[in-house]
């Protein structure tokens, strides 16, 4: 019955790990969930406010504009001026997304023909990969390693390779690695996919989430970047909104038409209640980001102190809501984080589930209180390990 597309893809892990913390729950065990990317405080007030005004307005339920509201791109890109001083035209170099795993998802249908190569890293967000081979491209891996600040080793990629090459996914700040990238590393990258003609994506879903003052670089903000590549930003991560499927891209005029040409022949773009809460959180006072970015500063704080009480040897990340962590000697990712479920009822996600080159490291999501976090790591000091 189905086509080899889905035939092919391999078992989803998370599934196995949500049927194992359901059958601990069901034992009555008190689960301690650091497995999930997903915010666990709710939308601030005033952008639910928003929405609620903008669905009652029959205006807003008919089919919205395929390229987004204007007056959402405008506030997206006023808010890419304010936040990191790029000079974006509303009109033609920024495009609504219904969330960016659309997006990322539906990106190669513009630009992969079969047998064409996207440049993938790997552990990685699994949709680069998938949405390649969806479209009929090759993913090839870059492997994303700690002895090279988990950024990765363009020199590495063969010739072969970068003839068939036609896209670049990037993600920093980085999940599940937590990493970093600077201005260099970008123009490094610029560089190389002028050379090498490669249209680079670079999915910026943690763009906000940073702490220690630490800020993140665009990667458009790089000279020749907006000739090159595209950035997508998203709302979920940086309000609390993964529920509410709003995000945007903004970059090369070629790139975002061709893309649009994709997204209007497959959907007919977000709810305009959505997009108009969206205007609310993109141009209101941005204190909530702030207020947040603290909360998890502090969670992360927790976690860190107990993890290296432990003796797992984990550096603070500047960014990201994730603690990407080596596993103790003896173990690979799946047998610990089974370990720590089993053992001590917390759930934090295998590094493999992300690709092979995440085997050896399981990441934790910030994402629950601090007096929980506290009373995981209460839990791990007893463990065995
Ligand atoms: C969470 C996440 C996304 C998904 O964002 P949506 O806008 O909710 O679709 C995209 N990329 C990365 C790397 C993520 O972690």
């Amino acid at each position: 019955m189905y086509s080899d597309r889905i035939t092919s893809l391999p078992p989803y892990l998370f599934a196995t790990i949500d049927a194992a913390k359901a059958n601990m729950k069901a034992k009555g065990v008190d689960v301690i969930d650091l497995g999930v990317g997903d915010p666990d405080q709710p939308t601030p007030p005033h952008i639910v406010d928003s929405m609620c005004d903008a669905v009652r307005n029959p205006a807003t339920h008919r089919y919205p504009s395929y390229t987004g509201m204007l007056s959402f791109r405008e506030a997206a890109t006023n808010w890419c001026k304010e936040s990191r001083g790029l000079d974006l035209d509303p009109a033609t170099e920024a495009l609504t997304l219904i969330g960016s795993k659309e997006g990322v998802a539906h990106l190669p249908l513009a630009f992969i023909n079969p047998g064409d190569i996207a440049l993938c890293p790997d552990p990685a967000y699994p949709v680069y990969k998938i949405g390649t081979e969806f479209a009929g491209g090759k993913a090839h891996i870059m492997p994303l390693l700690e002895e090279n600040d988990f950024l990765p080793d363009l020199e590495a990629i063969s010739k072969d390779v970068l003839a068939k090459t036609k896209m670049m996914f990037l993600n920093y700040p980085n999940n599940p690695t937590s990493a970093t990238a600077d201005t260099k590393f970008f123009e490094e990258v610029v560089q190389f996919a002028r050379e090498n003609n490669i249209v680079v994506i670079h999915d910026n879903a943690y763009s906000e989430m940073c702490y220690d003052g630490y800020k993140a670089p665009s990667f458009l903000s790089v000279d020749g970047a907006m000739e090159v590549g595209m950035e997508l930003y998203s709302l979920s991560k940086t309000y609390n909104m993964t529920g509410w499927r709003l995000a945007f891209a903004v970059g090369n005029k070629e790139a975002i038409q061709g893309f649009g040409k994709v997204k209007s022949n497959i959907d007919s773009g977000a709810f305009d209640a959505i997009q108009m809460a969206g205007i609310t959180a993109l141009s209101s006072s941005q204190q909530c980001v702030a207020d947040m970015n603290k909360i998890y500063e502090e969670r992360r704080d927790v976690l860190l102190k107990g993890l290296n009480g432990i003796g797992l040897d984990v550096k603070a990340p500047k960014a990201t809501f994730y603690v990407w962590t080596p596993v103790p000697d003896g173990h690979d990712s799946i047998g610990f984080s089974k370990l720590l479920l089993e053992e001590a009822g917390i759930v934090a996600t295998p590094g493999v589930g992300f690709g092979e080159h995440g085997e050896g490291y399981i990441r934790f999501a910030l994402t629950q209180t601090a007096e929980r976090i506290s009373e995981a790591v209460g839990r791990m000091e007893k463990l065995t390990i």
